[in-house]
């Protein structure tokens, strides 16, 4: 399904003009337009699944297998030096756009980006009852 109010609809629909990278009958990939880094790609299904909650089995593992497959043509044709793979769900984790993508961020030597996360300290007890409540 497609929702016409989803830009990332129009993109992957060919719709609206973007630098696709790659285009097969079930994904586009393009670049992002604010990239993170030189490269910075999105991978967007062509169906409207608003995040990972949404999107069936079947379609997600497509999707990071293309992913595997963009980053390495990536990393081989812009010689990058390290590579971030992000999936953000929900506006709480930073989701801004709510059609299904996967960020591909090729990292160079000193490109100023921060992409990490701060640790925070637990106790073993905490780490206890957190196992308790995902797998009960
Ligand atoms: P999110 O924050 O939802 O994980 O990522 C959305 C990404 O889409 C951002 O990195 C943003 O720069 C990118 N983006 C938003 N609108 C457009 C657009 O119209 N074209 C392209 N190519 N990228 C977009
Ligand atoms: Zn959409």
């Amino acid at each position: 399904m497609i929702n016409t109010n989803c830009i990332f609809c129009k993109i992957a629909e060919g719709e609206i003009p973007s630098k696709t990278i790659y285009e097969d009958e079930k994904f586009r990939v393009i670049l992002d337009l604010g990239p993170a880094t030189k490269g910075h790609a999105l991978i967007l299904p062509k169906q409207h699944y608003a995040n990972i909650f949404e999107i069936p089995e079947k379609e997600v593992g497509e999707a990071f297998i293309l992913a595997k497959k963009i980053a390495g043509i990536i990393k081989e044709k812009l010689n990058c030096d390290g590579f971030n793979i992000i999936q953000n769900n929900e506006k709480t984790a930073g989701q801004t756009v709510f059609h299904f993508h996967i960020h591909l961020i090729p990292r160079y030597f000193d490109d100023g980006q921060k992409i990490n996360w701060q640790s925070q300290d637990v106790m073993q007890e905490e780490l206890e009852e957190v196992k308790a409540q995902i797998i009960n």
